[in-house]
């Protein structure tokens, strides 16, 4: 059967009007089968996200502080949605009642008990969703993802499929050509039993597995924007949307900070190569973004400019640094034994510099980076910057592309834009600018007008 997975995002699940809203969706095209929810997201008169009031209400429990509050607003904001449905405030209650049994599991572990609570807010939401279709006469099932096999590690709060993820689901096949399967987001079992959590926003990464396990013919995303813009709307004023991009690019984009989908969630469709369309479910005209394996060569080699900023740079100097055998590796692994992560790594002759996020860094870790490589490295010079952004243009045509890297650095250099370093990966996927950060918006206007051809 050729069907498609829908994951639905909190923003989309908000309110009743929303969910009356998706189940036409829903209705709209029979290859909807399966139906994957995130817990209700926030909605005028509702400030706050299910998933972070009962964040919340953890943090609360484990410092035996009194958290009813919490648990009454968290019912009441079900009831809000599900009372308008006419669903029975009774059947509204006795599932709702789960959360109280949830409470009160073992706090011993913490992080096993953080997750039971946290992953009530998706599976109740999706067993009461499941409640309403069936009342509605639609054929409609609820799936328990352990007895379904999300099989997940055991790490608390950012747990990671198991492998063998879609094979144990592949059975699921069978139940989406009887009726319509609904599975929460968010959250699997471990080995042993317990719930455990993907990273926020996971309910992404859960649609993806399905969509593997059933050998979807496409996966949609439906969330609250048309899909993914060529640049960022904070950056550029109406940037275009882009119709279709492949997962790689998507991937070059993300790590640029284009948050539309959780990172780890191409990572399954990707390998069986099934569409992700990112949808809006307030404006069903508009087609969506499709992410796909290969795309045709389109009239632009460039995707798309991103850009981030907060980072730093140390840059070393030492005259016949190349005769010096594993310099490199002993720089980067000072970095590593103080358990900090590294962006970037450029080098040229006789100078090499290693970029960081700077939010790992503090005065203290800076000074001991700084002692350390004077230590070991013995360089003639070391120089650390801080207050960098990095700029990407992205796009699978670069490879292709003669003087690109041309036109770019003359429209950054026309802007009065001041390159710091240059970073084309080996994919030819992307090129790197770090810049000064208080540059950055003057950059990404500058690389998007020459690459758009817009007057912005
Ligand atoms: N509800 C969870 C979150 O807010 C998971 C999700 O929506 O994907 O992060």
């Amino acid at each position: 059967m050729e069907l498609f997975v829908c994951k639905f995002g909190g923003s989309s699940v908000a309110s009743s009007g929303k969910l009356r809203h998706i189940v036409r969706i829903i209705q709209d095209n029979p290859r909807r089968r399966c139906i994957v929810l995130s817990a209700p997201g926030k909605a005028p008169g509702f400030p706050v996200k299910i998933t972070d009031l009962l964040i919340d209400i953890v943090k609360k429990a484990l410092n035996n502080e009194k958290f009813d509050g919490s648990i009454r607003e968290i019912k009441q904001r079900f009831h809000a949605i599900y009372d308008p449905l006419t669903l029975p405030s009774d059947q509204i209650d006795s599932l709702l009642k789960d959360l109280d049994d949830r409470l009160n599991f073992s706090k011993d572990h913490a992080g096993k008990f953080r997750d039971r609570i946290v992953a009530a807010g998706e599976d109740l939401n999706c067993r009461l969703f499941a409640r309403y279709l069936i009342s509605m006469g639609i054929n409609a099932r609820y799936i328990n993802p352990r007895e379904a096999g999300m099989a997940v590690t055991p790490v608390f709060g950012d747990a990671q499929p198991l492998p063998s993820c879609a094979i144990r689901m592949a059975h699921l096949k069978g139940v989406c050509a009887e009726t319509i399967i609904l599975f929460p987001g968010f959250f699997g079992y471990t080995a042993e039993g317990d719930v455990a959590t993907f990273s926020r926003g996971g309910s992404d990464l859960t649609g993806s597995l399905l969509a593997e396990a059933l050998d979807a013919v496409e996966y949609e995303n439906w969330t609250d924007v048309d899909g993914i813009f060529s640049a960022h709307p904070a950056m550029v004023d109406a940037p275009l949307q882009i119709p279709a991009l492949t997962y790689k690019e998507m991937r070059e984009l993300s790590y640029m900070g284009f948050n539309v989908l959780h990172e780890e969630a191409v990572k399954p469709v990707r390998r069986k190569k099934i569409p992700i369309r990112l949808r809006n479910t307030d404006n069903l005209a508009n087609e969506g973004t499709l992410i796909v394996s290969e795309r045709l060569p389109s009239e632009r080699d460039v995707i798309g400019v991103a850009s981030s900023s907060g980072y730093c740079s140390f840059t070393l100097q030492k005259f016949l640094m190349n005769r010096e055998k594993g310099f490199g590796r002993r720089l980067l692994s000072i970095f590593e034994d103080l358990g900090l992560s590294y962006e970037h790594c450029p080098s040229g002759v006789d100078n090499i510099s290693v970029i960081l996020n700077q939010e790992q860094l503090t005065s203290e870790i800076v000074n001991t980076i700084i002692r350390t490589i004077e230590e070991r490295l013995q360089p003639d010079e070391i120089k650390s910057e801080f207050g960098i952004a990095l700029v990407s243009v992205v796009g699978e045509g670069l490879v292709h592309k003669i003087g690109f890297l041309a036109k770019a650095t003359s429209a950054l250099a026309k802007a009065k834009v001041n390159i710091k370093m240059v970073n084309q990966g080996s994919s030819e996927m992307s090129i790197i600018f770090g810049i000064d950060a208080t540059d950055e918006k003057k950059a990404v206007h500058a690389l998007y007008r020459e690459f758009f051809s817009v007057n912005s």
